[in-house]
């Protein structure tokens, strides 16, 4: 199941896109968003977020 960024939650700090391995994270209009496509579902990204706005779906 893929990780999703809220964009509500997401203060687009750039932590995320900081330790994802793939690079799978990006800066969006309103948020950080995560490629699906690219992402491996490693979780890596969820306990760097300080608003805990990755989840996975
Ligand atoms: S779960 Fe892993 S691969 Fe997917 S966005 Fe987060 S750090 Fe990157
Ligand atoms: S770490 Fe959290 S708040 Fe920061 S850009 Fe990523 S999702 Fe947004």
């Amino acid at each position: 199941m893929p990780h999703v960024i809220d964009a509500d939650r997401c203060t687009s700090c750039g932590a995320c896109a900081e330790v994802c391995p793939e690079e799978a994270i990006s800066e969006g209009t309103d948020s950080y968003v995560i490629d699906p496509e690219i992402c491996t579902d490693c979780g890596t990204c969820v306990s760097e977020c300080p608003v805990d706005a990755i989840s996975q779906q």
